[in-house]
This record gives structure tokens, sequence and C-alpha cells, in this order.
């Protein structure tokens, strides 16, 4: 009887390596198409539809149909009806499709000495040093004046110009250096460029009056013919600026994949995967793919709103059972990212008790900071019954914790949920440069993570 317990490297331990780099290779193509969460409603959807997922429509659900729901063109829910009745509960497991980056400011476009600059607001918890200097793309959507909407990509395409946010070069930056690491580059100082050709009246449509910004107008100008939309539109508009730049394999030995918003398109990509892979399951399980977590699980699409359980009362209804007794006999998984232990900046890791890249699927018992403060906490019961699916089904998994006592901390959409009577677990991929604009996770990992969640799903 082993006694002693010893946290294992998956490639210690699985011979899947044909299925971990087979996976990692669809993962790295679906990173690349979706940026953002809009980009992942839409790309989500459309690889259901292909699984034979079909729209809901207020059915009454039998074992083996597959379903999905687009809420508010960023939430997506896919569900698989179980063999069980739908009061013995549901397998649910909920990510986050929204990532850090720079949003456009209301009124983003101006001109300074001859420049045509975009003002930028931040979205969730970014270094904001990390954000200058990269190639950055321009994304989302404007409504306009007469209530049409426009999707606009501009840098998504290799032929497409990119955005990008400058930083002072060293000769110049002795002031700049002797700044806090925090104020490094300050938020207001995150303006992407965004051309210098002037306008040019020639006179060609008559008109006359002088145009004091000419570069500006040229921008717009642009903007306009290619979108027909305003600088009015604009003030209205969701764009937003996120690195444009492609996934890729690293390390000599390709065991990881770089890429911008892994945090938390891990979690989603891979629990979506397993819920197509899935056929009749025991219980009904569920997917959401859920919008806001970084910046607080706020608003209509965030966790914190009352979408879930409003739509597990539209199943209730529509299948004769009570939403208390779903609610009561579900489990769910908050499959989001841990801090991956990094051997460069271990002060800050507890070695025993940090997630390893490679050493499989993260379980997290709790989140929060100061003492616990502002997380679930799951129950050892649960945590026992994870654990229990996963060792049964030979999946590679590890207990993390998100850095040392008191070093910092942070949470997850688990406490939302389970502040609704769900019983909720933390159980995703560790990350490595979290919130940078190009993050680090193990192969091994993202397997292992579809396997952990397909198990789970199977699960009685
Ligand atoms: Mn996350
Ligand atoms: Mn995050």
């Amino acid at each position: 009887m082993e006694l002693q317990y010893k946290n294992d490297n998956v490639y210690e331990k699985s011979n899947e390596i044909e299925d971990i780099n087979s996976l990692a290779e669809e993962y790295k193509t679906f990173l690349n198409s979706c940026k953002t969460e809009r980009q992942c409603a839409e790309v989500g959807a459309k690889f259901l539809e292909k699984c034979g997922f079909v729209k809901y429509t207020n059915k009454r659900i039998k074992a083996g149909e597959k379903y999905y729901v687009v809420y508010k063109n960023k939430v997506v829910m896919a569900f698989v009806g179980g063999k069980k009745g739908l009061d013995k509960g549901i397998n649910i497991i909920v990510s986050h499709v929204d990532s850090p980056r720079l949003d456009l400011k209301p009124h983003p476009v101006y001109e300074d000495s001859g420049i045509a600059m975009l003002k930028t607001h931040y979205y969730g918890g970014v270094k904001k040093y990390q954000w200058t200097t990269v190639p950055l793309m321009l994304t989302g959507v404007v409504v306009r004046k007469d209530g049409t909407k426009v999707r606009v990509s501009i840098g998504e395409r290799d032929s497409d110009p990119i955005l990008y946010i400058s930083d002072l070069l060293p000769h110049l930056a002795a002031d700049q250096m002797e700044r806090k690491l925090r104020e490094g580059v300050r938020g207001e100082e995150l303006n992407a460029l965004a051309g210098i050709i002037p306008y040019r009246n020639d006179g060609e449509d008559g008109d006359e009056e002088d145009i004091k910004k000419p570069v500006k107008e040229n921008v717009l100008r642009l903007l306009n013919d290619k979108y027909r939309i305003t600088e009015e539109d604009l003030i209205t508009a969701e764009l937003t600026l996120v690195p444009a730049i492609k996934a890729r394999d690293a390390g000599i030995d390709s065991s990881m994949i770089a890429a911008y918003g892994q945090d938390d398109k891990v979690c989603a990509y891979t629990s979506l995967r397993a819920i197509t892979d899935i056929s009749k399951p025991e219980k009904t399980c569920l997917c959401i793919w859920a919008d806001k977590e970084e910046i607080g699980s706020m608003g209509v699409t965030g966790m914190q709103s009352d979408f879930l359980v409003n739509f597990l009362d539209r199943l209730a209804d529509n299948n004769g059972v009570k939403v208390y007794d779903i609610i009561d006999n579900s489990v769910c998984l908050s499959a989001d990212v841990d801090a991956g232990y990094d051997p460069t900046y271990k002060s800050v890791y507890d070695v025993n008790n940090s997630a390893k890249i490679g050493c499989g699927l993260v379980l997290t018992k709790y989140t929060g900071a100061r003492g616990k403060s502002g997380t679930s906490d799951a129950p050892a019961e649960l945590a026992g019954r994870i654990r229990k699916i996963f060792n049964d089904n030979d999946v590679v998994w590890q207990m993390g914790e998100l850095g040392k006592v008191d070093k910092g901390g942070g949470g997850t959409v688990a406490q939302f949920i389970a502040n609704r009577g769900i019983d909720t677990i933390d159980c995703g991929v560790a990350v490595i440069s979290m919130h940078a604009p190009y993050e680090l996770t193990a192969k091994a990992d993202v397997y292992m993570a579809y396997k952990g969640y397909k198990a789970f799903y199977e699960s009685k």
C-alpha cells in the first residue's frame, strides 16, 4: 500500500502522446479565431451545430438529445439529455470566454501632433506595461445610427494592418524607469497609433470647409468607407484591442502552447469538446461559456446574473420537474485556470501546494485571499467525489492553490454558482504568465482537462 502521495508528470504516467498532440493542434486553431466572447459564441455555436446540437426550443428533453442556447451574443449553453430525470441533477461545467484586453473608450479617436490615436480603457487585471509594442487587432461591433449592426475586424487577417501601442525608447526613459512597475506604463498611456496620413480635400465633393484635424478625418473616412460608420457611432460601440498573435508551440520539446486568452479559453474549449464527445450520459450534462468573469462576473452575461437559474427554471418547467430538485442534485465544475508554478518566481508559490504545468488537470478546493475570504471552499465530500471520478478514469490531476498564503489571491465564478445552492468546485488548467498578452499552458494539461471533463460528464 502506497502511503506517500506523488505528484505525477503526465508524460511519466500516460501513453496518450498522439491524443495529446492532436488535441493541441485543434485547440490552437480554435484560439486563433476566438479572441473575444462574441467570437467564441459564434464559433462555438457553429461547432455545436456541426456536432449535431440544435437550438433549444422549450421541449421536453430525452436521453441523448443535444441542444444549445446562445444568450445575448456572448454566453453559450450546450446540453445533452441524460438517462436519469432532470430532477436527479445536472453535471455542469462553467468556464468563461472573456479575457483581459484593452477596450476602446467611447470617444477613442483623437489627433495629436499630426498623429491619429485611439484611447483605451483596460478590461480585467492587466500588467499595463506588457501591452505596449505587441501587435494588436481591433475587433467588436458597432451599432449604427439607423440601428443596424456591423462587425469590425482590423488586424485579424495576415494581410491586415495591426494596431500598435508605443513605449518609450530606453534612451529617453530615465524618468520612466524610476517609476514603480505598477506605474511603468499608466492606463492613460495605453494609446494606440491609428494613422499619419492627412485627408486632402481636393474639392472633389465640392466641400470647401477647412478640415481642422485632417489625420483624424482620414482615419474616420477609412472606417466609414469600410463599415459605413461615423464618429458618433463609435460612442456606443463595443470595440476592443486584443493581441494579434497566433498560438504557437513553445519549448524545445514543443510541450507547451503560447497564446493569447488561454484564461479561460483553455477550459472553455476542452469542456465544449468533452460535451460534444458524449452520447447518452447518465445525468443531463451542461456546458456553459460565461462572460464578464475578468471584471467580477457582473451584468446580464456574467455568472452573478440570474441567467443560469432562469435557464434551469425553464428546463424544469418544460420537463415537469421542480427547479429546486435540479439545483439540490446538480454538481458543478467551475472550470477556470490556476497559477502554474514558475521556477523563476518561486518565492510567491508554496511548492507543495502549487499546480505544476505538465502535471495534469488542477482541482482547486478554494480560492480567495487573506484567509480564504471570498471563496466557496468546496466540501471534502465533493472534492473526494471528483477525485474518485478522475482516478477511476486515469485522469492525471493535481491539487493546486493560488500562491502562498497572503501573497495575493483571486476568485472564480465558483462562489456565484455555489451561492445558488449548487455543489461547486474549481477545476482547470495551470497557466504561466496568466493575464499577459501571450500566456503559457502545457499540451498534456489541455488533454487531461478534456479527459477529466468528459469523465465528469459521464459520471453518475
Ligand atoms: Mn479565468
Ligand atoms: Mn483571469
